[in-house]
């Protein structure tokens, strides 16, 4: 069995597609400047963008991640996904590995580590705190 016809064109398509897309995820570090007053204002009251999820309002400043609704984003704050990065955050932007290095020179502060907070949802509906279990 022969191939009817060979792939000339493959063309590049695929390359182009994966850098047209806007899915590169934002490092620790430049959400760690997100996270600064100035830019957590900014990105939690962006314009309204019809090109984002629920028009760019409800976004997650610590996954850099857009939601649909003020519901969603609240379900997102229960996840798994949204308390792994806010711990992952608190380490930032000291690596661990960088924070031991400094234990062991005594003289050197230790890295602080940062209470890193959700944000507060639009409606303000009480978004509780429920990670009681966060034993420091
Ligand atoms: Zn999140």
């Amino acid at each position: 069995m022969t191939y009817k016809r060979k792939k000339y064109h493959y063309g590049d398509t695929h390359l182009q597609k994966r850098w047209r897309t806007k899915r590169r995820k934002k490092d620790l570090d430049e959400i760690d400047e997100d996270l600064k007053d100035e830019n957590a204002k900014k990105l939690l009251n962006q314009d309204i963008d019809l090109d984002k999820p629920g028009n760019a309002q409800f976004y997650c400043l610590h996954c850099a991640r857009y939601f649909i609704s003020d519901q969603a984003l609240k379900e997102h704050f229960r996840t798994k996904v949204h308390k792994r990065r806010l711990k992952a955050l608190e380490l930032e932007p000291y690596t661990i590995e960088e924070s031991e290095r400094a234990a062991g020179k005594g003289s050197y502060q230790v890295a602080k580590k940062r209470k890193i907070e959700t944000q507060t949802s639009h409606e303000g509906t009480n978004a509780m705190e429920d990670d009681a279990g966060n034993s420091e």
